[in-house]
């Protein structure tokens, strides 16, 4: 049970998404766009987010694209995760995203509230900061197109008020060559211990990791060093390991130690199973 009471909106527009939002924060609320809710929920049940009115925007046609145009294709923030297991046209997203929750979950998690959520996992967005992708948000001076790799850092860095409607990414690395590994303490389902999704470009292979820091990443500089075919396999991925862009996880789903023993594994196996060897 949720202990207080909020307004619920339902606009079918984004521009009244939008001015909505604002409206409200002008009448000193404190609004929230609502995806599928199960975060906003879960920690509103704790009185960790205390919303007195949210904006649920499953209506708005835009967020619930799936489609391709000459280059793209354009997914809608306010689609279901369940949604890629049927529609499997971009592989490395239907991989993260199956693996996320249990299926009656994912039912009802959205693409846009994995990314946007507080819960620092947030792993759909590793297959957009490993394809280059481009977030299309609005604002109240109307949409705004910018790469993921711009805005993307630890979190999606929005302003007050603006929405996450889609992501475009373009065919050819949608079609690419991937895989994703998420290795859990236990069970078939829950936080990934670690969770490392990989997409080959022209040879190269691309890398980006959730459940290893306390926020998703793709970093280049263990790309370079992990694509660098001078030195063994074993070599690079040692010296990669080095250069992991923040302090380690170390909770009840592992120990830093038990974290890299298994990272070093999940490396290798992508590697020779994409042929990066
Ligand atoms: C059983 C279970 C297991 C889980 N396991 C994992 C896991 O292993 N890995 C993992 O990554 N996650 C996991 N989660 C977390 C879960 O993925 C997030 O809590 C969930 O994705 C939130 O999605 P939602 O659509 O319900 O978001 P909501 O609750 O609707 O929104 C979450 C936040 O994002 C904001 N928001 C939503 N959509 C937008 C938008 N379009 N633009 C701007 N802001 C927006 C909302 O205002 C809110 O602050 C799990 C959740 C459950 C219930």
């Amino acid at each position: 049970m949720i202990a207080y009471d909020f307004d619920y909106y339902e606009p079918v527009k984004i521009e009244e998404a939008v001015e909505l939002y604002r409206n409200l924060k002008k009448e000193g609320k404190n609004p929230y766009y609502f995806s599928g809710g199960t975060e906003i929920i879960t920690l509103g049940r704790l009185n960790l987010v205390k919303p007195d009115a949210v904006i649920d925007i499953k209506k708005i046609p835009e967020c619930n694209l799936f489609r391709y145009d000459q280059e793209h294709l354009f997914i809608g923030a306010a689609l279901r995760l369940n949604e890629f297991e049927k529609n499997r046209s971009f592989p490395l997203l239907s991989s993260v995203t199956k693996e996320i929750a249990d299926h009656t979950s994912n039912n009802t998690i959205t693409l846009g509230g994995n990314i946007c959520g507080q819960i620092y996992y947030r792993e759909a967005v590793l297959p957009f900061l490993l394809a280059d992708s481009i977030c299309i948000t609005a604002r109240e001076s109307g949409l705004q197109k910018r790469k993921i790799n711009d805005m993307f850092n630890k979190h999606l860095l929005l302003e007050e008020g603006e929405l996450l409607v889609s992501l475009a990414t373009k065919k050819d690395y949608v079609e690419a060559k991937s895989i994703s590994i998420k290795v859990r303490q236990q069970w078939n389902t829950g936080y990934p211990l670690v969770t490392v999704a990989a997409l080959k470009i022209e040879g190269f292979i691309r890398i980006a990791f959730s459940g290893v820091c306390s926020f998703p990443f793709r970093s280049e500089t263990m790309e370079q060093i992990l694509n660098d075919r001078s030195r063994s396999l074993r070599e690079r991925i040692k010296a990669a390991l080095q250069k992991i862009p923040g302090p380690l996880l170390n909770d009840i789903e592992g120990s830093e130690d038990y974290r890299l023993f298994v990272l070093e594994n999940t490396l290798t196996t992508i590697f020779k199973k994409l042929g990066g060897e």
